[in-house]
């Protein structure tokens, strides 16, 4: 099992491990010490309950940043992205973890923006319909409501909406198009989901306000000429951990590429960040965060 606060479904074959130094200050965090081995009193890390009390909390890496998250019962997609490729260009740079026919009943989609890789029209049109939808701006509701979802929010930064026992509070964001970010809270456990926003300083309002368990956190350094980064690269990544506070980080949004090999070269240039780089930047920090980088197909599950 791992130590700490987490483990794979699919054993340790993720792209990257934990970092070293996280790897030592979890390991006195074991499932037997927290459950307090043969009656034992143990004192609980912060934020930690006995396992077995709550709901599953559990997070696979569907492709990019499309990560499918359960959580207190129901079952969260991301920014759906599953065409390829996306106009004509844009494709996965790995598999996908999962085809829209292989997801289970979808009760809420959560998309961050409009941008194609993030909100793909063709396969909201084939998820359930009766999912919620939480979108940023209106514009991206209305084509969404076209689709025959009938239960779309726009949310603006700091307001919330209850998604059965699930609040579901809009953050802010940073990027080219309008954006939110998000924190799911429900079982005394939050989630945060970065869609693929720049640094920003609201991350550290963010990290005051809420106790979050993981983070989701783009990380590709996705830049262009003239127009400079447009999304959060590892070690603005790892400053990101340390100021929303979290325990453990979940690297998304490096799973893009073009299908046209000299372009491909350019984009991949443009766009260097890896989990093994966000590894190092954590390490760099020495803090208390653990990383888990699934590879597609992939689940996380947290053990707190
Ligand atoms: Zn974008």
């Amino acid at each position: 099992m791992t130590a700490g606060a987490g483990k794979r479904d699919k054993g340790e074959k993720g792209t990257q491990g934990i970092a070293g130094h996280e790897s030592r200050i979890t390991s006195s965090l074991t499932a037997a010490s927290v459950i307090g081995e043969k009656g034992r009193r143990v004192q609980m890390p912060k934020g930690q309950s006995k396992p077995g009390k709550k709901a599953l909390m559990k997070v696979t890496d569907v492709g990019h940043s499309t990560m499918l998250i359960e959580l207190a019962g129901l079952k969260i997609l991301t920014d759906p992205w599953f065409t390829d490729p996306i106009l004509g260009i844009v494709t996965h740079s790995r598999e996908i973890g999962m085809s829209i026919d292989e997801l289970p009943e979808i009760d809420l989609i959560l998309i961050s923006h409009s941008h194609f890789d993030h909100c793909d029209m063709k396969a909201l049109a084939r998820l359930n319909r009766s999912a919620v939808v939480i979108v940023p701006e209106s514009k991206t509701a209305t084509r969404i409501r076209r689709l025959g979802y009938s239960d779309v929010s726009v949310l603006s930064p700091w307001e919330a909406r209850k998604v059965s026992t699930l609040r579901v509070t809009a953050l802010p964001a940073d990027h080219l198009a309008p954006e939110c970010t998000y924190v799911i809270s429900g079982d005394e456990r939050a989630l945060f989901f970065g869609g693929d926003t720049r640094y920003m300083r609201d991350l550290r309002e963010i990290g005051e306000k809420f106790d979050i368990t993981v983070a989701l956190l783009p990380m590709n350094g996705l830049s262009f000429p003239f127009v400079g980064k447009l999304v959060m690269d590892p070690a603005d990544a790892a400053e990101a951990a340390i100021q929303l506070k979290t325990r453990t980080v979940i690297p998304i949004h490096y799973n893009i590429s073009l299908t046209i090999p000299l372009l491909r070269q350019l984009f991949e240039r443009g766009a260097p960040g890896s989990p093994k780089q966000l590894a190092a930047e954590l390490k760099k920090r020495n803090r208390h965060v653990r990383m888990v980088a699934l590879s597609p197909g992939e689940s996380w599950v947290c053990e707190q």
